[in-house]
């Protein structure tokens, strides 16, 4: 019974997921993978409604691990839709040979480690059960969706959808009222394209958001060439940025110039485009009155897009600085308010009351409507490890370990929870970063562990108390100053009722990241305890095979 079934359980089959199955079994461990999803993907898989796409660039957003790859595949836009990540990933995992190693349409639902045998029993909704002598949890940052309820909800006549499970057909909204709740980066994609086919689009908002427009393009055969013959020069940038994109910060500050040169760098951004215009001075996320600057030339822009200055007026964001909440960056957004079929309401003016089988009833009346959207985003960063029954030593689960917030040393492992590590968790950089580049690094690092583990007769690590809290520390001596906490936003947990509000992601940047990790590597993983096993666990399912 001591003996593991595999070498390493794989939660998730996102870009994370994906890649770690391939960098493990390179390294000649046994793995096995479940999704719940039918398809590989994550994200992508998910969120499939209109105007979904990525707003980091396709090329950077893309696996660095195979130049091989890079070179074959050819990105059609600068930001990559949807469909065609999904139509790569896919690509991926048939290129690496990946699927063999999934069983999908199927969730973990309880892990639990047993000390006798320093295994992790794994349950998975299909009724299986196995034992791994490592877990690597890719369940994602961005995948536990948040569904509001709100009250007579269940009465609704009409379709109900959510922005990150999107129906796989095509949904046709011609003819239709429609409602969108909610405003964040997955609304502002979504209500430009509803609105140019809806009869009506009622845009329900409750905190206004920065978007900054993409400027989308298509490739050009011979400029993507030319960008492709330079790739890996890029990814050498890109992986000594903070964004793990080749953009290094700029380092001047926002009254280091003068206010033409100062609203020129802006204008030049905006034309830009995309999610690195809140990136036009060092200082705009540590200086209230720098912030106040960038933030006054985005409200003149949506002055310039919306004709009718009182609905210009409700569209601007208030009251918290710009870059507190995650930027979206949209196209035809603001213009979309132009539109006669596009009327915004202003919930904390005009609250739901309920939701009635006709439409949604408001302070103001009832607006009818034959759909509703939510796009109401996600319980982030946690939410898909807690709803998992994680049984760790002594019988303690994570969700209590964590319940007045994530504790993990690099954001990767937890102490009391011995050979379970986690990408792109709490503590880590992951969703203020290029994530392709971050689910690579952390796999790295993990499969790095375990190959030290195997080099040195080990049966596995476990991260220290001591080192937590130095962790903890170290984030949050980088945090102090950070203008994030100033937003209820989901980098902090406000977003669900509930969730202690804690900054959830690593602010220091990637290569500052990777600097502490290839520290505590080379330390000979200083703050973790190495355990030595019995012989039988450290035992792998492919050694009984020879
Ligand atoms: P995911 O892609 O979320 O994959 C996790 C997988 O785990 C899912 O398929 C899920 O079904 C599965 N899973 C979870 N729990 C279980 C369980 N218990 N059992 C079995 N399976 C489970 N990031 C960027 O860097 N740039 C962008 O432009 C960008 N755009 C985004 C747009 C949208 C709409 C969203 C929602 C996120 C976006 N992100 C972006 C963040 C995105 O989540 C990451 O870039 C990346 O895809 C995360 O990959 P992952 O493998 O870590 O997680
Ligand atoms: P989000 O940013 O959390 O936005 C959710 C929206 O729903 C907010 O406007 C929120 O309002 C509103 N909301 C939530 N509950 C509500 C309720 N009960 N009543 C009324 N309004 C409610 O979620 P998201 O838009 O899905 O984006 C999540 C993250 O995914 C992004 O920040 C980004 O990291 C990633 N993403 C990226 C892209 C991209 O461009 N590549 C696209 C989509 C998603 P409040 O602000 O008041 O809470």
């Amino acid at each position: 019974m001591n003996q593991p079934d595999v070498d390493v359980v794989v939660v998730g089959a996102g870009i994370a997921g994906l890649y770690a199955i391939h960098r493990l079994r390179g390294d000649g461990l046994t793995v096995r993978c479940f999704e719940a999803g039918d398809d590989v993907g994550g994200t992508w898989y998910w969120n499939r409604y209109p105007g979904a796409r990525c707003d980091v660039e396709s090329l950077d957003y893309s696996f660095s691990f195979s130049p091989e790859l890079e070179q074959d595949w050819n990105w059609t836009e600068r930001y990559a839709t949807q469909p065609e990540i999904l139509r790569y990933l896919q690509y991926v995992a048939d290129r690496f040979q990946l699927r063999s190693a999934i069983t999908f349409e199927t969730k973990v639902e309880g892990l639990s480690f047993d000390e006798a045998s320093l295994l992790w029993n794994v349950g998975t909704s299909g009724g299986e059960e196995l034992r791994a002598r490592f877990v690597v949890l890719a369940t994602g940052p961005l995948s536990a969706a948040s569904l509001p309820f709100l009250p007579g909800q269940e009465g609704f006549s009409g379709r109900i959808f959510h922005t990150s499970s999107w129906p796989h057909e095509p949904v046709d909204f011609s003819g239709r009222r429609v409602a969108v709740i909610g405003t964040g980066s997955s609304g502002i994609q979504l209500i430009p394209r509803v609105a140019e086919q809806a009869e009506a689009l009622h845009v329900l908002q409750r905190t206004p958001n920065f978007s900054v427009p993409a400027h989308n393009w298509f490739w050009k055969d011979e400029d993507l060439a030319d960008a492709k013959a330079g790739y890996r020069e890029r990814r050498k940038l890109s992986w000594q940025c903070a964004a793990g994109t080749p953009y290094p910060t700029t380092v001047v500050k926002t009254f280091e110039v003068d206010e033409a040169e100062r609203e020129r760098i802006y204008e030049q951004r905006w034309q830009v485009g995309g999610a690195r215009f809140p990136r036009a001075f060092a200082d705009v996320m540590a200086d209230r009155t720098a912030n106040a600057q960038v933030v006054a030339f985005v409200h003149g822009k949506i002055n310039e897009l919306v004709t009718d200055p009182k609905v210009a007026n409700r569209l601007m964001p208030q009251g918290y600085p710009l870059g507190a909440k995650r930027i979206c960056v949209d196209t035809g957004y603001y213009a979309s308010f132009n539109r006669d079929n596009v009327t915004l309401v202003d919930l904390p003016q005009d609250p739901i009351e309920a939701i009635e089988p006709d439409g949604i009833r408001l302070a103001s009346g009832l607006v009818e409507v034959d759909d509703l959207v939510f796009a109401t985003g996600f319980d982030a960063m946690t939410g898909a490890i807690s709803r998992m029954n994680i049984e760790g030593r002594d019988g303690r689960q994570l969700s209590d370990t964590w319940s007045a917030g994530p504790r993990t040393v690099l954001g990767v492992s937890v102490a009391g929870y011995p050979n379970l590590f986690i990408v792109n968790g709490p503590g880590s950089p992951s969703v203020l970063s290029n994530m392709v580049l971050t689910s690579e690094q952390q796999v790295n690092w993990i499969a790095d562990a375990l190959k030290y583990l195997g080099e040195h007769d080990l049966a596995g690590l476990e991260a220290e108390e001591a080192a937590q809290e130095a962790w903890d520390e170290h984030c949050s001596s980088l945090a102090i100053n950070s203008l994030m906490f100033e937003a209820d936003s989901w980098y902090v947990g406000a977003n669900i009722p509930g969730k202690p509000r804690v900054l959830l992601p690593y602010v220091g940047g990637l290569p500052r990241y990777m600097e502490q990790c290839a520290l505590v590597a080379d330390a000979g993983y200083r703050g973790f305890t190495s355990l030595r096993g019995t012989s039988e666990a450290a035992r792998t399912s492919k050694d009984q095979d020879d």
